[in-house]
């Protein structure tokens, strides 16, 4: 499921840093051509549909609201008013509709003031481990104490393992990808 990280390492170093830092150039070289041509988006799209195909490979995650920039039809830069329209709807719940000029494509964006991401929850972020023990994760389900009791019969010396399976966390984060 999940890839195993060694606990001896240093904390510090990211992993696959050069592929985050390549698809951050890849991002704002992007960026940059578009602005500087936006009558011929061909570069521009180029560029974004290589970035994403380095992080499908890697299995990396983007930050939502680059994310947000970018078409899943054509991999064009969503850019208001040069490659996308952003228009408030108050159709059900007040919400931000922008589509792309290219193909088409649309994306709802909820604007309540009370929503948040749940990368943005910061108890859902990983801290860095420095003393060894895994991060404190409010996770209370029925699964949670399952996992929990399997977890504490496998390691009863072992107290700090009793809040944070690392199995369901990884489960979560899948599965609220938006
Ligand atoms: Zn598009």
């Amino acid at each position: 499921m999940g890839k195993k990280q060694k606990r001896g390492s240093k904390q510090s170093i990211v992993p696959h840093r050069e592929a985050f830092m390549r698809m951050n150039f890849l991002f704002q070289a992007s960026l940059a051509v578009l602005s500087a041509n936006p009558s011929h988006p061909q570069l521009s799209r180029f560029y974004v549909h290589t970035m994403k195909n380095v992080g499908k490979r890697l299995v990396l995650r983007m930050d939502p609201g680059m994310k947000r920039m970018l078409c899943k039809g054509c991999d064009s830069l969503l850019v208001p008013g040069v490659t996308a329209t952003h228009r408030v709807r108050a159709h059900r719940e007040t919400h931000v509709v922008v589509k792309c000029l290219t193909c088409g494509n649309v994306k709802r964006f909820p604007t309540r003031p009370d929503y948040q991401l749940w990368s943005d929850n910061p108890a859902n972020v990983a801290q860095p481990q420095t003393t060894g023990e895994p991060p404190p994760t409010p996770a209370t389900s029925g699964q949670t104490t399952a996992t929990l009791d399997h977890s504490r019969a496998q390691t009863p010396t072992h107290p700090s393992t009793s809040k944070s399976p690392p199995t369901t966390t990884v489960d979560k984060n899948s599965a609220t990808d938006p």
